[in-house]
């Protein structure tokens, strides 16, 4: 389980993971959110309409679910389910919300936070995306300020000041956990 602040590069960092570590990954969400430029649907998210996203919620479809800056987004609890039991670590990229309803279900999980360097730096990073508009960018920033207010409840955190540097601690984690799995004590 992977969360942060938009803008602090989780995104970036479960790319680098990924091509490092085969069998991680990354369960695609589904979100109401429009799709950005480069994104492909069924890789980066299911892009899907509002009543196609309440009809999965109103079937039990997701294991979690929470609306960020106006979108809803879920977790497909299936294809998740899928991933496990096919012998993979799975990756999820949710918010704060999201992670506290997998802590409170009975999931495996491993919780980690990535941080930005400093709240400027985040704020030049959301700037420099020129994806969203100033007032979405207000509405970021102000979310994450709650959101770093929730790292310390997080298993691991991750400052992101030096992407390589977190990488490795991201790749050290993920061993670390899962040799705690596999020996017995
Ligand atoms: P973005 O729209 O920038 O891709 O993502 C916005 C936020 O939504 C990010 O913090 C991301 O981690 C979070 N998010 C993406 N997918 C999910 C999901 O399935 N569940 C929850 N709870 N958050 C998600």
């Amino acid at each position: 389980m992977f969360t942060g602040p938009s803008g602090c590069g989780k995104t970036t960092l479960v790319r680098r993971a990924m091509a490092r570590l085969p069998e991680l990954r990354f369960s695609v969400s589904y979100t109401t959110r429009p799709r950005r430029g480069t994104e492909v649907d069924g890789e980066d998210y299911h892009f899907v309409a509002l009543d196609d996203f309440e009809s999965r919620l109103a079937r039990g479809e997701f294991l979690e679910h929470a609306l960020v800056h106006g979108n809803r987004y879920g977790t497909h609890r299936g294809s998740v389910e899928a991933l496990v039991q096919a012998g993979s670590v799975v990756l999820l990229d949710i918010d704060v919300q999201g992670a506290q309803q997998v802590r409170a279900s009975d999931a495996d999980a491993v919780f980690v936070f990535l941080l930005p360097p400093s709240m400027d730096e985040l704020e030049a990073r959301l700037r420099g995306r020129a994806t969203d508009t100033a007032d979405v960018i207000e509405g970021r920033l102000a979310v994450a300020r709650s959101e770093i207010a929730e790292a310390p409840m997080f298993d691991y955190r991750i400052v992101n000041d030096d992407l390589e540097r977190a990488e490795e601690e991201f790749l050290a984690v993920i061993h670390e956990e899962r040799q705690r799995r596999t020996t017995p004590r």
